[in-house]
């Protein structure tokens, strides 16, 4: 019994210094221990038992009473202490099992939410591209423009962009373009892609019974667009916008000839750096910039730079604008080449004046 409450002992005092994790011997002993207690229940005092003391089962045989109880009292002590060990004993392996459960139970819950996640990364969309910078060559060139940013996916995949060979046009009686264009305050900025002149209210021009605002002017060398397969020196872009945002561009393709004077206001007006901007004190009237004849070529394209947004008026004037050849190489210092390449037409109808 002594041994049995010692042995006992010394295991809780292994179980409560190794408290994580019990033994793996741990139920069986249990087993043996709980068996071993049961067995010297109080509740079965058998003059006569076996195994519950020899002292008492001699001592009743003789019939001696008198030390009888002492030594009752004594056992009585012993079985309490072993039933109070037995308790602790199975409450503290309770303890263990639910400690044990809460961390099997925590340990699933964990897996399970890193799993969840792992699902949701491998479900989520890749990062969209949102690059910014564009470039007319190299890697940030014109054939990556609509890998750079998810925005400028039309740059790619749009079937409506521009510039384009502008062939095969559609001779009609097309109407005249009214221009409503007057003297007016603007400012000059070299923006890093282009020279972009940005021009004061007030100035519109009328087709398809829709009027368009103009916004701004810049120039491309080369010019952009082709006329059956012919390149021009430059061209000019008149960016105009209606009341709904739709935007008509009129291009004028530029030609070495005699020295142009509204060209000569912007480059006379040129800031010294990249970026900033002047605002000069005298007007520029946009009508100078036009050629003598108004005929035309008309098709839906694109803006020719990114994010390339579509559904663009393009208004292509047949008569070439002459610019001399010094204006001409002073812009080529500031940008030998600014153009996008040809895009596919992909059968679009191209309209142009009789
Ligand atoms: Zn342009």
């Amino acid at each position: 019994m002594r041994n049995l409450i010692a042995f006992s002992a010394s295991w809780l005092a292994i179980a409560a210094a190794g408290a994580a994790d019990p033994p793996p011997y741990a139920p069986p002993l249990t087993k043996t221990a709980q068996a071993n207690i049961s067995n010297i229940r109080p509740s079965n005092p058998s003059p006569i038992g076996l195994g519950t003391g020899s002292a008492t089962g001699a001592a009743a045989k003789l019939g001696a009473k008198a030390p009888a109880a002492p030594k009752l009292s004594e056992r009585e002590r012993e079985e309490q202490a072993e039933a109070e060990l037995s308790a602790k004993i199975a409450e503290r392996l309770a303890q263990m099992r639910a400690n044990q459960a809460a961390r099997a139970a925590a340990a699933a819950k964990a897996k399970k939410e890193a799993t969840a996640k792992a699902a949701k990364i491998a479900a989520m969309p890749p990062p969209r591209a949102n690059g910014t910078h564009w470039a007319y060559e190299g890697e940030f060139g014109p054939a990556n423009w609509s890998k750079i940013n998810a925005d400028w996916a039309k740059c790619g995949a749009g079937n409506r962009q521009s510039p384009i060979d502008i062939r095969d046009g559609m001779k009609v009686d097309l109407e005249q373009i009214t221009f409503d264009y007057r003297p007016s305050a603007f400012n000059v900025q070299d923006n890093g892609k282009t020279v972009q002149v940005t021009m004061g209210g007030g100035n519109f021009l009328s087709v398809g019974n829709r009027m368009y605002e103009l916004v701004q002017f810049h120039f491309h060398r080369p010019s952009e667009e082709r006329i059956n397969g012919k390149g021009y020196e430059m061209v000019m872009h008149l960016v105009h916008k209606d009341g709904e945002g739709r935007l008509a561009v009129l291009a004028l393709l530029l030609e070495r000839g005699k020295q142009q004077p509204a060209i000569q206001t912007v480059w006379n007006n040129l800031p010294l750096e990249k970026g900033d901007v002047t605002s000069p004190s005298i007007v520029l009237d946009p009508n100078d910039l036009l050629p003598q004849r108004r005929d035309y070529f008309t098709y839906m394209g694109s803006i020719t730079e990114p994010p390339c947004t579509e559904n663009v008026l393009w208004l292509v004037m047949k008569e070439p604008v002459q610019a001399s050849p010094a204006q001409m190489a002073l812009f080529s210092r500031l940008y030998p080449l600014n153009a996008r390449p040809i895009q596919p037409a992909s059968g679009r109808i191209i309209k142009e004046s009789m």
